[in-house]
Parts: structure tokens; C-alpha cells; sequence
């Protein structure tokens, strides 16, 4: 049995004083734990501070990046084991903005991932097709081809450390969800591609959905067999809709 995770992606939002509100009123609502893993992935910035708040509480934390590169003369990046000694547990990797904005493509991805393994830390690794490549046909392609690169670098043994996260970037942001059988046909692709490296470990990995998870559409997202959590967006810097999506789970 496959333990669900909401996570909450917040993106380049918050300040110290937001942050403070906003971990305090999901650590009060949570205070007779989750039925679920729970996870917040801040900006780099504040990941002390939820570290300082979060601690011994049922909610995690983790980063939105993470360099492919292990340490040096690399300004701006921040490695896995910078990440580890901020005691994340899990990062982001290929996020459909950083491939975007920052031309990260799937070997880049597959590097992070490694990196991210090898520090200890579970990465959440994103795979999704623009609405053009779904119009044109092509989704199974895209997504087989951005998780295939990062199951290509592992052995069998990581694929207990890993978590995949399916995101149309059609709806990310947009208010657009995959409708749950549009979400879960992909979650079985992904599935049955994991399942060709090793059919067992395939049942034990969480593959998440994220594009415009809501209140309102989460209890059926998650109702499908091979949904097994959610990344937020938008919906994880308010508290009573980030709650409401960990009580639908
Ligand atoms: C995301 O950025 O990972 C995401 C799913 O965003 P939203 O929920 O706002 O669509």
C-alpha cells in the first residue's frame, strides 16, 4: 500500500513573516497528525526557518532545486548536501518552470536527481507535456522520455528513494486540471515504465499529481488508482485549501 504525499510547491513567494503564518496555522491544523506525508518545499532562503519550525512536528520540508554539481565554483547553486545540512528530506528536480525558464533538460534533470540521491534526499522528479505536445499526440512520448533519462542513472535499490511527479504544464498554474482519468492514463504510462526496471519497486513508488490540485478537484484526483498524492501550486500558500487537500487525502 502506497502512502499518499501532499506536497506544496511555494514557488518565489513568501517572506519570514508570511512564512510564520502560514507554518503555523498547517502545523496547528495538523496537530492531531496527517493521514498522509505532508511537505513543504519553500524558497532556499526560508528552508532554516521552516527547519526551526517544523522540526518534531508531522510536517517535512524540501527544496524547489538543487545543483547537478557537487560542490565549487558554481555561483547561485546550492548543493544536495547543503540541502541535507538544512535537513530536507526531499527536493524538487525538473519542475516543467525551471525546465522552461532555465533550458534544464531531461540529462540536466536526471543529474540533479543523482545528486539529490546521493546526498540522502529523496527527489520529486517532474515529468510533463506543454498543451501542444498533448494536441499533437505526444504525451506519452514526452513524459517516457524525461523519467526514462533518470531511471537510465539509477540502480534498482534507488527507486525506493525516488518520487515522480506528473504535471501537464498546461495546468500548471492555469486554473486547467487534467480531468482524473486524463491524470491517472498518464500515472499508468509512468508506472509501467518504472515497472520495466523492476516490477516491484514500481508498486512502492508514489507518483504524484500536480497541475491546479484544488479543494474542490482533490478527492477525485486522488481516488485513482496509481494518483498517489499531489504537488500544489497555488493552492499550498493558503492554509485552509493546503489542509483541505490533506484532509481529501
Ligand atoms: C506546481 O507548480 O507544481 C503546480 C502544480 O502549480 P499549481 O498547483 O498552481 O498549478
Amino acid at each position: 500500500m502506497r502512502r499518499t504525499l501532499i506536497a506544496g510547491n511555494w514557488k518565489m513567494n513568501g517572506s519570514s513573516a508570511a512564512n510564520a503564518a502560514l507554518l503555523a496555522e498547517i502545523k496547528a491544523g495538523l496537530k492531531a497528525g496527517a493521514g498522509c506525508d505532508v511537505l513543504v518545499c519553500p524558497p532556499a532562503p526560508y528552508l532554516l526557518q521552516c527547519a526551526d519550525v517544523l522540526a518534531g512536528s508531522a510536517v517535512a520540508w524540501g527544496a524547489q532545486d538543487v545543483s547537478a554539481h557537487v560542490a565549487g565554483a558554481y555561483t547561485g547553486e546550492m548543493s544536495a548536501a547543503m540541502l541535507a545540512d538544512c535537513a530536507c528530506q526531499y527536493v524538487i528536480v525538473g519542475h516543467s518552470e525551471r525546465r522552461a525558464y532555465h533550458l534544464e533538460s531531461d540529462a540536466l534533470v536526471a543529474q540533479k536527481a543523482l545528486q539529490a540521491l546521493q546526498a540522502g534526499l529523496t527527489p520529486i522528479v517532474c515529468v510533463g507535456e506543454t498543451l501542444q505536445q498533448r494536441e499533437l499526440g505526444q504525451t506519452d512520448n514526452v513524459v517516457t522520455a524525461q523519467l526514462q533519462a533518470v531511471l537510465d542513472m539509477l540502480d534498482v535499490a534507488a527507486l525506493d528513494s525516488i518520487v515522480v511527479a506528473y504535471e501537464p504544464v498546461w495546468a500548471i498554474g492555469t486554473g486547467k486540471t487534467a480531468t482524473p482519468q486524463m491524470a491517472q492514463d498518464v500515472h499508468a504510462v509512468l508506472r509501467s515504465l518504472i515497472a520495466a526496471k523492476d516490477a516491484d519497486a514500481a508498486q512502492r513508488v508514489q507518483i504524484l499529481y500536480g497541475g491546479s490540485m484544488k479543494p474542490d478537484n482533490a478527492k477525485e484526483l486522488l481516488a485513482m488508482a496509481d494518483i498517489d498524492g499531489g504537488l500544489i501550486g497555488g493552492a499550498a500558500l493558503k492554509s485552509a485549501d493546503f489542509l483541505a487537500i490533506v484532509a481529501a487525502a
